[in-house]
């Protein structure tokens, strides 16, 4: 494996209040093995010029669907999970150029398990791409968020969602995600805006179905993320022990005090709102979306808002799939429009992300971490839309994009 030295303008290391610099960073195996103001030379280190550039630690978004094209969700069903699993590695090496070199998919819409399939080859290094986290479907209550049956031709009749209703077949649902190597258990115990027949301002899981979902995924030992809007909904999710909001879109004070309490993460998909209100403003929102996001999306900016005045650990997630990749970048922008500073926006996608996933080796830049590392022109604490001129990204030592030449995908 190559060792190179980045020799950068600025750092962000991830954590601090302020960006550094100028600093040398060593990095070796993949890993960091030195950084400061002068590092080590070693013979044959390939160098690499970032002095015009802030470096910061590899993005993370906490929230996609590699394997769901929202606008063409009737057709997919009909696509094989292989054909998911090929789109969605076009997808993940397009998103790593953007400077997101780990993600976390929470859901495919796929009887069996493209995600799992695309996370493994990955990992085996059979192709290249973002770090992948996965839960494989999101286990819903018939006539919840993600139960499509009906709404959608499915092939040959094989259901395309986790429907399980009651504590045996949520039981059982967890139990078969873990057998096929999840990362993480995702649900939704409130309804959506663009599914059909259900309401995000309403429940959708019984307190006994809530409890033996995230009791099943203890027991297994995977996190609980869980897509959710009321307030209630929110207070039951942190009740029950998730360890991620989704969306959150009507959160109250209450259960934003309960989340910082507990430590639960809130992953609020601010640029999906910007992109729901263009969509509703040109007349293109699904009529099923109309009547709903038009009665809430004030509320949403407003909880929002909360969120951001709060001490809640926000964690950067986009919910891309549900609108293109290439929009990803634009939730920095979205989250310090909402109210975030920006250092809090690039730590929410930097090392609270990491936290969120459980991982102290990504999401800052330090001795001994995996180095994933982007830079991009221009100071982002200055001016936060710099985020979206990333043009070096490296992810595991290995450099996808330089600036200047064309990225690798
Ligand atoms: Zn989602």
């Amino acid at each position: 494996m190559t060792t190179s030295v980045l020799v950068c303008g600025a750092v962000f290391d991830g954590v601090s209040e302020e960006i550094t610099g100028p600093k040398q960073i060593l990095v070796r195996d993949g890993l960091i093995a030195e950084i400061g103001t002068a590092v080590s030379r070693p013979d044959g280190a390939e160098l690499v010029d970032l002095s015009e550039r802030t470096v910061s630690p590899g993005f993370i978004d906490t929230h996609v669907h590699l394997t769901m094209d929202a606008s063409n969700l009737a057709l997919q069903t009909l696509e094989s999970s292989a054909a998911k699993a090929l789109k969605g590695l076009h997808l993940a090496q397009q998103y790593l150029r953007y400077g997101f070199t780990t993600l976390r998919d929470l859901g495919s819409m796929d009887p069996e398990f493209p995600t799992i399939d695309l996370r493994d080859a990955i990992n085996a290094d059979l192709v290249p791409g973002p770090r992948l986290f996965v839960a494989p479907h999101v286990i819903s209550a018939s006539g919840g968020h993600g139960d499509m049956s009906g709404f959608y031709a499915s092939r040959w009749d094989i259901p395309v969602s986790a429907v399980a209703d009651g504590v045996t077949e949520i039981r059982r649902t967890v139990r078969r995600e873990h057998a096929h190597g999840a990362d993480w258990i995702k649900t939704a115990n409130a309804g959506g805006y663009f599914s059909v027949g259900d309401d995000p301002a309403s429940g959708t899981w019984f307190d006994d179905e809530m409890q033996a979902l995230c009791a099943a995924a203890r027991l297994v030992g995977l996190p609980v993320a869980v897509h959710t809007g009321a307030a209630e909904a929110c207070k039951q999710a942190i009740r029950c022990g998730a360890r991620s909001l989704e969306h959150a879109y009507l959160i109250d004070e209450e259960a934003i005090d309960m989340a910082a309490r507990s430590g639960v993460y809130v992953v609020p998909t601010m640029q999906m709102t910007r992109e729901d209100l263009a969509q509703l403003q040109a007349g293109t929102l699904p009529c099923q979306a109309v009547w709903k996001f038009s009665r809430d999306s004030k509320a949403i900016n407003a909880a929002q808002q909360l969120l951001a005045a709060s001490e809640a650990k926000v964690a950067y997630g986009t919910d891309c799939g549900m609108f293109p990749f290439s929009h990803g970048i634009l939730e920095f922008q979205a989250m310090v429009e909402a109210g975030l500073s920006p250092v809090r926006a690039l730590r929410a996608a930097t090392s609270v992300g990491a936290e969120l996933l459980g991982r102290n080796d990504l999401g800052v830049l330090e001795p001994g971490v995996c180095a994933d590392i982007v830079a991009m022109p221009g100071n982002p604490l200055d001016d936060i839309a710099c985020t979206a001129g990333v043009d070096f990204v490296m992810r595991t030592g290995v450099v996808h994009r330089h600036p200047g030449q064309d990225p690798t995908f």
